[in-house]
């Protein structure tokens, strides 16, 4: 397992993570979640061996990751980092991108392993093209399949999915994390989608002012959101009488003492998003329909 205790890393004099200490077993997949600039990509790196800590320890296993004064090439065989950068070579093929690490002693190993890869990043019909006619999503895809081509026992993934269209997000997901868990592969992934989290992520860690301000399932987190900002990125949500009520567990009723004024009803596929006013506060529930503006409502809060 992944094991890590009191890490705390700056670039220069400003802090960017201060005492963290958590640990992943072998398998388990964790999502990172913080604000843009809350340290995700920096834990990544770090994880990874990119650089020196200032204080604390990192352990796979049984062995020390150690950063660049004490380890003179970055990285470890056993462990994959996907950078939100990637670094892919332009003027050779998808498959070749894919193979480049894997042994040309195995040609048949080599061939039904980065056939099983494209298909996984579902771009077996682009084995033959260069990368450098790729679009930004496709290459993040090959850079994923590249990554995994030699089997590691960790994935370190920043935004994996960020530069990937909507058509393609879902099914790609889908294969990718179902990919690692049937690997066993463990899995750390920063981003701030909870796409990304829901459904896949055994374990959220929310990054906030340099520390670690919640780690617990991310069913734990949706259902008893301790900060605001936690409950922001499940979803639109209101403060009422101190506490979190996401926009989903308000209801409109016949009468209440919530009554409300519709400000904007925005559509939103399967439902209405409506902003509303509630004694001179903006108020978001959700509705079946649509409403008018001005139209008053009665409130009821729900779970
Ligand atoms: P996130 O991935 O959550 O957006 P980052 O880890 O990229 O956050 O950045 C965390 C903080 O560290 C930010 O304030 C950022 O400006 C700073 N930072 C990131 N990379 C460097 C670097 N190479 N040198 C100096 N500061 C950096
Ligand atoms: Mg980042």
């Amino acid at each position: 397992m992944l094991n890590v205790n009191n890490l705390s890393f700056s670039y220069n004099k400003t802090p960017v993570l201060k005492d963290l200490s958590f640990k992943v077993e072998q398998g388990e997949h964790l999502a990172i979640i913080g604000e843009s600039g809350s340290g995700k990509s920096t834990l990544l790196k770090l994880l990874y061996g990119e650089y020196d800590l200032n204080f604390g320890n990192i352990h796979w296993k049984d062995l020390e990751v150690l950063g660049p004064k004490h380890n003179l090439v970055v990285g470890y065989d056993f462990m994959k980092y996907v950078a939100q950068e990637f670094d892919l070579m332009p003027f050779i093929s998808v498959e070749e991108n894919i193979g480049k690490f894997l042994s040309n002693f195995f040609p048949k190993e080599k061939k039904e392993r980065t056939a099983e890869l494209l298909e996984v990043v579902e771009l077996s019909a682009f084995a033959k093209i260069k990368v450098k006619t790729l679009s930004g999503g496709q290459k993040q895809r090959v850079a994923l399949a590249r990554a995994l081509a030699k089997q590691p026992e960790i994935i370190l993934l920043d935004e994996p999915f960020s530069h990937i269209d909507n058509f393609k997000k879902q099914s790609l997901r889908r294969n990718v994390f179902k990919y690692l868990k049937d690997k066993n592969i463990t899995c750390i992934v920063a981003t701030h989608d909870k796409e990304d989290v829901l459904g896949f992520a055994d374990q959220m860690m929310v990054l906030n002012n340099n520390k670690i301000e919640a780690y617990d399932t991310p069913k734990a987190l949706f259902q008893n959101p301790s900060t605001s900002l936690i409950a922001s990125f499940f979803g639109e949500f209101n403060i009422i009488n101190d506490t979190i009520i996401y926009a989903h567990q308000l209801k409109i009723v016949e009468k209440s003492n919530l009554k409300a004024t519709v400000i904007t009803s925005f559509f939103k596929g399967n439902y209405y998003l409506i902003e509303a006013n509630l004694d001179g506060e903006k108020v978001f529930f959700e509705s079946k329909y649509h409403l008018n503006n001005d139209e008053n409502i009665f409130l009821k809060i729900s779970n």
